[in-house]
């Protein structure tokens, strides 16, 4: 459908201030109609944009592109480095990447921001006075897409989680803090289960959080934290956490908030971002003037700061605010004795460009400062690395011959004189020796084995050509090392 507005996806130069370029692309579905709503009202506010289009989704995924992006869209990203952009329809079956996790990953925006706030009155909730803003770590943890299936039974997916990865995420959140007036960071990890990768997540939080003595900092196990922020989000302020939990509780966030079509989120690297709304295309309602644009307006709102232009977006705010509050709502938020008058996508956008320079006379007025300081932000400590030392090895079996005993006493005649085998488990519990006889096995175990001091690569080595020459099909094998003299795996 043609909203019909003029130069809204035309090059501009609406003031003589510098402009900034931005890329920008339309996406599917309802995507064309919200974006030339967003684009209609931060240019009414007076946004200094030059727009350079590109061409996403899914006619380019089925002009057989797999990762949904012109390769040429690619060098107007490269060259703007902010991308507004609209939902896409991924199209069904097999073989086509996610455009967001590709765009993520390909340009470093390490950080998710979403902010989620309730407008009650306005928008119906449970939990008026929410103000939450997840910030999610968004390149690494189970997201790196390193999957293999190992044995006919089991399969398995990488976590990995580092040391700078946690450092930039930690500090962005507090930076995020500091810079918009927030009193308290909260962690979420789980790092009484996984004392490694969740423990140095909360570990690095906590050094982080000592460096901003008037942030409030605190830490909540994932499971527990997630049901006191649906049950009473206004405890939280903002939320940091690794890639998963952000990803499911984001959206959580969100819809208690409200809707989820109402949120916008920030993807931030320490050279490039991207902006979107949360939800997705919502092919049903495309090309009717439905849809509400306010979630990828948000988005474009958390651009112009970026971008610094915060005047914009703090006008762009206030007046979207005063509209919600004067009931000019949409089909999604539109509540009988509440709403003053249903809309299309078009009459809302034209409702907040004529509210510019107002303010909201119920709900809280927005302000915003100058932009964040990214140098900081992507700051990651220079550590000396610690001592490295082998110690030993975990060999993965593919083994379906007999019981944990027989399998034990087998695989021990493997030991070599530099190693010997310490103990076997199956998926993660001991089940050799001594194990317990009601512990399920199935075709995956690991051996491991430990030298009484430093082994070597070429020890190693040997013990493997002994575990194949004794016919055993290993799967993959881990390095035991200690650092610094403290083990670097779990007992
Ligand atoms: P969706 O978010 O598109 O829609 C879910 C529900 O919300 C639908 O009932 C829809 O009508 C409604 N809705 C969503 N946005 C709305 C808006 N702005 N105004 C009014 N109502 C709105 O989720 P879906 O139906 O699961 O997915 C549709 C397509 O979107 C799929 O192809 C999916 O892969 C894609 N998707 C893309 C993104 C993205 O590009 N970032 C994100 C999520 C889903």
């Amino acid at each position: 459908m043609e909203l019909g507005w003029p130069c809204s996806l035309l090059k501009v130069s609406q003031s003589d201030m510098a402009n900034t370029a931005i890329t920008v692309a339309r996406g599917d579905g309802i995507g064309p109609e919200i974006m030339d709503a967003t684009l209609h009202i931060i240019q009414a506010a007076g946004a200094r944009i030059d727009i350079e289009e590109i061409q996403i989704g899914e006619k380019v995924y089925l002009a057989g592109h797999t990762t949904g992006v012109d390769p040429k869209a690619w060098d107007s990203i490269k060259r703007t480095r902010v991308f507004l952009k609209a939902p896409i329809t991924t199209p069904q079956g097999g073989g086509f990447k996610s455009l967001n996790v590709t765009t993520r990953k390909m340009f470093g925006l390490y950080a998710n921001v979403r902010p989620c706030v309730a407008y009650h009155p306005y928008v119906d909730t449970k939990h008026p006075g929410m103000d939450v803003v997840i910030v999610r770590e968004n390149e690494e943890d189970l997201y790196a897409g390193i999957e293999h299936r190992q044995t006919d039974q089991v399969m398995q997916c990488l976590k990995l989680i580092s040391r700078p990865g946690c450092e930039r995420i930690v500090r962005y959140a507090f930076e995020y803090a500091r810079r918009n007036n927030r009193k308290k960071v909260t962690c979420f990890s789980k790092d009484n289960i996984m004392k490694m990768t969740d423990g140095l997540f909360h570990k690095v939080f906590d050094e982080i959080a000592a460096e901003y003595p008037e942030i409030t900092n605190e830490h909540w196990i994932v499971d527990i934290g997630a049901a006191k922020l649906a049950d009473t989000p206004n405890a939280f302020d903002v939320i940091v956490m690794p890639n998963l939990y952000g990803d499911i509780l984001s959206d959580v966030a969100a819809q208690i908030a409200g809707s989820v079509g109402l949120a916008g989120s920030a993807n931030i690297g320490g050279k490039y971002a991207m902006f979107e709304a949360i939800h997705g295309s919502a092919p049903r309602r495309a090309g009717q003037n439905l849809a509400n644009p306010s979630g990828l307006l948000h988005g474009a709102i958390l651009m112009l700061v970026h971008i610094d232009q915060p005047d914009i977006a703090e006008k762009v705010h206030n007046a979207w605010l005063r509209t919600i509050e004067d009931g000019i709502h949409t089909y999604d938020i539109y509540s009988e004795g509440v709403s003053k008058e249903k809309v299309g996508t078009k009459e809302f956008a034209e409702a907040v460009a004529a509210r510019m320079g107002q303010k909201p006379e119920k709900l809280k007025a927005v302000s915003y400062s100058s932009r964040p300081n990214q140098s900081a932000a992507s700051a990651t400590s220079v550590r000396i690395p610690a001592k490295k030392d082998l110690i030993g090895v975990d060999v993965f079996l593919d083994y379906t011959g007999g019981t944990a005993d027989e399998l034990g006493a087998k695989l021990a005649t493997c030991s070599t004189d530099a190693l010997k085998l310490n103990n076997i488990a199956a998926r993660g519990v001991k089940v050799w020796p001594d194990g317990f006889p009601d512990t399920l096995t199935g075709d995956n175990w690991r051996g491991r084995f430990l030298g009484s001091g430093i082994v070597t690569h070429q020890q190693i080595i040997e013990l493997l050509g002994k575990v194949a020459g004794a016919g055993f099909d290993f799967i993959k094998t881990e390095n035991l090392c200690n650092f610094d003299g403290q083990a670097g795996f779990t007992a």
